[in-house]
Parts: structure tokens; sequence; C-alpha cells
């Protein structure tokens, strides 16, 4: 087996757990090599493992990955979305087009429970220097001045944003990145692979034992705890959970780190994970963070009107909702109930 760690050799990344088969692919054919390239990029700690013979395959991916944090970061001076922030407008790459393309149709379907022009409150509140406050009502009222993808306008390659307005695209970028090693592990040929970027997990094909992947979601309530299994293949799982990025105000409350784009403040609905499971990495992304600030009923309802994506649903009163597309392959390793969300 080769591989290769480009950084952290040896992390554990707890929060979603591939269960590939690799014990039982001894007594089945022989599979390719497994190469690995685990790294740090957008924050995160990412580990790609593809079954490939290919060792050129670690560079091109970490090359992938650089290139688009070096569009899509916010907080890089030269960025695409760095210049459209500090230019008012600009023009940018196709990708990070493609990408503000997308999340803005994501913002409109969600009714602005997905919003990326949120940026100026998730740093009043402290989340992007980790100098946490809780804000005074009035901070609030005057960053949501600036908050409202409506603002936002991207014709072609020129991006442009109202006065005041930033845009993060934290919410949907490792979506759209996975997507993009998925297609450059296409082009290389490649049938079975799995992405983890920071337990946004992306998976190529089957394992090549012939068994779809195992992809763990993590238990909310217990973070080194797996909550379920699902069984998957050419899907991405993705997940939103109050656990990621949160602190304890001295008013003793626990905020998290997606906000409320209608109130200004961290979501506090009742939901303390959502996953998503899709085709679509950068659909699933997005609709995480938006299913999560939307709560349980209105979630229920989008997921009713739509057909790109299953959901799987942690509530803070210990329940579990399945959207009975994905109900059949999950397993449930927790003592929380779950119920299965039918279309009606
Ligand atoms: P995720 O972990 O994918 O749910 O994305 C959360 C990140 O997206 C946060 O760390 C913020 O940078 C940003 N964010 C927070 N709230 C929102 C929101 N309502 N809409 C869009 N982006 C958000
Ligand atoms: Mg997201």
């Amino acid at each position: 087996m080769l591989a290769r760690n480009c950084l952290l050799k040896g992390l554990t990344l707890s929060i979603l757990t591939v269960f590939a088969a690799f014990i039982s692919s001894a007594c089945f054919r022989s599979p390719p090599d497994m190469l690995e390239c685990d790294i740090f990029a957008m924050d995160t700690f990412m580990s790609i493992r593809a079954y490939t013979d290919d060792e050129e395959l670690p560079a091109l991916i970490e090359g992938e990955i650089r290139r688009l944090e070096e569009l899509f970061s916010a907080t890089l001076p030269n960025s695409d979305v760095s210049r459209l922030n500090s230019d008012g407008s600009a023009s940018v790459n196709n990708d990070t087009a493609a990408i503000l393309g997308d999340a803005l149709l994501l913002c409109e379907r969600t009714g602005g429970a997905l919003d990326i022009s949120v940026y100026p409150l998730v740093c009043l509140w402290g989340f992007t220097s980790g100098e946490y406050k809780v804000p005074s009502q009035d901070e609030i009222d005057d960053r949501l001045q600036y908050v409202g993808h409506g603002k936002i306008k991207l014709d072609g390659a020129l991006a442009s944003v109202a006065f005041g307005m930033q845009v993060d695209l934290g919410a949907v970028a490792k979506g759209y990145t996975s997507d993009r090693i998925c297609s450059v592990l296409r082009e290389q040929g490649i049938e079975s692979a799995v992405i983890n970027l920071g337990g946004n997990v992306q998976t190529l094909g089957r394992h090549p034992d012939g068994r779809c992947w195992q992809v763990g979601v993590k238990d909310p309530f217990d973070t080194q705890k797996t909550l379920l299994t699902i069984g998957i293949e050419d899907r991405a799982v993705i997940t939103s959970g109050n656990y990621e990025r949160c602190f304890t105000g001295d008013d003793g409350r626990v905020y998290c780190h997606i906000i409320d784009p209608k109130t200004g403040r961290p979501t506090d609905n009742g939901i303390v994970s959502v996953t998503v499971i899709g085709e679509n990495g950068l659909i699933c992304d997005g609709l995480s963070t938006a299913l999560f600030v939307m709560g349980e009923e209105k979630a229920v309802e989008l997921w009713r009107d739509s057909d790109d994506f299953e959901m799987i649903y942690v509530t803070s009163d210990g329940r579990i909702g399945i959207t009975e597309g994905i109900a059949d392959s999950c397993t449930n390793l927790s003592r929380l109930e779950t119920a299965v969300i039918a279309r009606e």
C-alpha cells in the first residue's frame, strides 16, 4: 500500500468514520493500491483515499484544493472573495463564478436560510477570530443592514455586492471542493475513492471489493461516538452540527457558528445536527447549513418539495428523523429513537 501524507500522518478524523471493508479485501480479488493524501486546508483536516496506482495523484489533488482555497478564502487577501469584499466588485475565476451562482440559487431556494452575505455577523460573534462575544442588539442590527443575498450580483465573471456587504463561502466551499476532487479522480479513470473534508464525506463508486461505503454520522451529544452509519455509493454525506464551532457566553448559553440571517443570532431552534445525502456535494453542503437554520418543520417541508437529497436530523430532545429514501441504508448505533419521514 502506497501512502503519502501531505501534512498530518496518523491524524484521526473522528467526525465521520469510513468503514471500508479493508479486512475483507484479501478474501476477494486483489484491489488496486490505495493512495492517501492528508492535508490541512480551508481550516479543515482533509483526507482523500483513492484506489489507484497513480503516484502522481496526491500532488494533483493537493494542487486542486490549494487552488480553490486561494480563490474562495475570505481571509487570504488576494482571493477572489477578498477582492470582492474589499472592492465591492471583482472579475472572478470560472470556479468562483460557478460556486457563487450555485450558492445564490440555494440562498433563494431556502428562503434566505442560507445567506452567503452573513459574514459581518459571523465576524461580530467572533467566529472568525476565536474572540467570541455576545454582541448587543444594536451591534447586531447594525450588521444586519449589510446582509441580504439578493444584493449580490453575478454577471458572467463579474461579481458585485452592495456597499458594506461581505461574502463568505464557508457554508458551501467544502461541498464544491469535494465535487471538484471527484471530477479530477474520474478524469484520471479512478472508480473508487473516499474524500473526507473535515467530516464531510463524498464517495466515488464502491469499495474495490464491491461493497458500498459505510459512512458514520457523529453523535451530536457525544462527539466521540458514531450515531449511525449509512451505506452509500457515489454520494456526498455532509453534516452541519451545533457542536462544530461553538462557545459558551457569560450568560451560560451555548452559541453555535451557524447564524440565522433573519435574527443575526446563532441558530437555536431545537435542531442539533443535520446530515444531507445527495449526488451533488455543493448542494448537500449548502442545504445542511440551511436546513439547520430552518428547523425541523421547514426542513421536512423543503425535503418534501425536493427530489435531490435525503436528510437525517437530530433534535435537542433526542430524536432522530430520517427521510424515507435513505432509511433502509441506515444503521442506528445509538439509543435514540428514529422516525422515518414519509413523503405523505
Ligand atoms: P457549515 O459548517 O457548512 O454549516 O457552514 C457554516 C459556516 O458557514 C460558518 O462557519 C459561517 O462561516 C458560514 N455561515 C454561518 N451561518 C450561515 C448562513 N446562515 N448562511 C450561509 N453561511 C453561513
Ligand atoms: Mg454547509
